[in-house]
């Protein structure tokens, strides 16, 4: 029987699936157990759609159409956990398997603190996430980077620091460090993420650590609760799946490269939050940026934590309607509202028309409020921030002092 902690080698037992699999297919191996047993009602995962730059969700009930979900799609940014929430009834009386990368585990558990999603109902199968790519942005670094028209790719993978192409008539790796320092790789807020192994799901899987004759042919599997143990012991027993004991020095090689990553998304931290300025100099920034607004309001659509039924910013008294740019007020609401939980997953800057660096400008404020209050979002069910504010003391400090001004993050 294995237990939170664990660590394994796992792949499916089905040659077929394995063959469609990014690395040995225990993911959708599991998945398709548990859809199977019954153990979940539906499956959310992604699958291809047109081409490599079209990840599509998809609601799976029929295990036998899971196989099309195998495989790993890098240019897919999408966020899963919104999806839950906004179109799947926040798996209130179903149970749900789904995939998640750290984003998606972690919008998951503020959601479910909020009480939008029934996490009891949620089987996360965790996926280790170096990364992903915008799918316009890959498009035109695979053209004017790698010379490559990007209709013919067939296949991308990320593998040792290298973005790889497999296109009509060859292959070619190009270095992430290199691509990035041209403005091309993954999504700025991928890069200054620190969510790398999501062991807030029930099982973390990935290919960091496999090593040996099983390289790129299994998946290291850690064990992160007692659901995702189940799920393993049963899939094990019903052959769906075949493990065995993580490589001694395997597990040795995964936690230096977590270690690494995550010391480069520091990095990337600095270099971002700098580049925005201190106190007023960085509010000026934000107000000079979001004056491009067009107030097209996707940034709400697509934030896991905005989910009101009657949202501040359509309330003429706080937003005079009918003017674009919006006031500053319409991203002050959201800063004040969303701040101490933004997750970093990259949506809000993702779906701008305007391109403006909402995720940056957010991120900017989280890791300033996770450094005030010690709060870090989605990596438990400890309630945020404004959940702890003390009504009455507030109050009595407002009378006070006649400032209802909590704390000055831009002085
Ligand atoms: P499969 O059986 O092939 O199943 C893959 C699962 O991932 C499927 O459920 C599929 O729907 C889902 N999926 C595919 N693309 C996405 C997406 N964009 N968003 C959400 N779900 C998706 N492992 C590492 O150790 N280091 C890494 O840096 C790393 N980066 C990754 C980046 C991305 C974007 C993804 C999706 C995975 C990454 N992985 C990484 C995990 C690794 O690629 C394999 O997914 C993992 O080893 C499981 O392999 P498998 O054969 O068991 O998965
Ligand atoms: Fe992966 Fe983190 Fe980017 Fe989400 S934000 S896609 S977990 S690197
Ligand atoms: Fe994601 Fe943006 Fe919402 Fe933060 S503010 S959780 S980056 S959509
Ligand atoms: Fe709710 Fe505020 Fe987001 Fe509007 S901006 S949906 S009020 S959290
Ligand atoms: Fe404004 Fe961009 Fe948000 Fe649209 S997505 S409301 S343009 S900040």
């Amino acid at each position: 029987m294995s237990q939170k902690g664990d660590t394994f080698y796992a792949w499916t037992t089905s040659q077929e699936l394995a063959k469609k699999a990014e690395c040995g297919g225990a993911v959708t191996g599991l998945l398709k157990h548990a859809l199977e047993s019954k153990m979940v009602d539906a499956v959310l995962a992604v699958k291809r759609g047109i081409d490599i730059y079209d990840a599509v969700p998809t609601l799976v009930t029929d295990p036998k159409e899971l196989d099309n979900t195998a495989g790993s799609l890098h240019c897919g940014t999408l966020l899963l956990a919104k999806l839950v929430k906004k179109y799947l009834d926040g798996a209130k009386d179903y149970k749900l398997g789904i995939t998640v990368k750290g984003c998606d585990a972690m919008a998951l558990y503020e959601l479910a603190k909020r009480q939008q999603i029934n996490l009891d109902n949620v089987l996360m199968i965790g996926v280790n996430c170096g990364g992903t790519v915008s799918p316009v942005l890959a498009r035109k670094m695979i053209r004017t980077k790698f010379q490559v028209d990007p209709d013919t790719v067939h296949k991308e993978e990320i593998d040792k620091g290298q973005f790889i192409i497999e296109y009509e008539g060859g292959h070619k790796g190009i270095s992430i460090d290199e691509l990035e320092e041209e403005g091309f790789g993954r999504r700025t807020n991928c890069r200054r993420c620190k969510m790398k192994i999501p062991r807030q799901a029930d099982l973390a899987c990935g290919n960091w650590g496999v090593i040996g004759d099983k390289a790129g042919k299994a998946t290291f599997v850690e064990v992160c609760s007692g659901k995702g143990a189940a799920l393993l012991d049963s899939a094990v027993k019903a052959g769906a799946v075949a493990t065995e004991q993580a490589n001694p020095k395997g597990l040795e090689i995964r936690a230096k490269v977590e270690g690494a990553m995550l010391k480069l998304g520091e990095k990337w931290r600095k270099k971002d939050f700098t580049a925005l300025g201190e106190g007023r100099q960085r509010l000026n920034t934000i107000m000079k940026e979001t004056s491009r607004c067009i107030k097209c309001y996707s940034c709400i659509e697509q934030c896991p934590i905005c989910y009101c039924v009657e949202c501040s910013t359509k309330k003429p008294y706080l937003v005079p309607p009918g003017e674009v740019p919006p006031s500053f007020m319409f991203h002050l609401i959201r800063f004040s509202h969303i701040a101490d939980s933004c997750v970093n997953c990259g949506q809000c800057e993702e779906v701008c028309p305007m391109e403006i660096r909402n995720s940056l400008f957010m991120h900017a404020q989280q890791v300033a409020l996770e450094d005030m209050f010690g709060f870090t979002p989605g990596v438990d069910m400890k309630l945020p921030l404004l959940a702890l504010v003390d009504e009455k003391a507030e109050r009595e400090r407002l009378s006070a002092t006649g400032s209802d001004q909590i704390f000055d993050i831009f002085k």
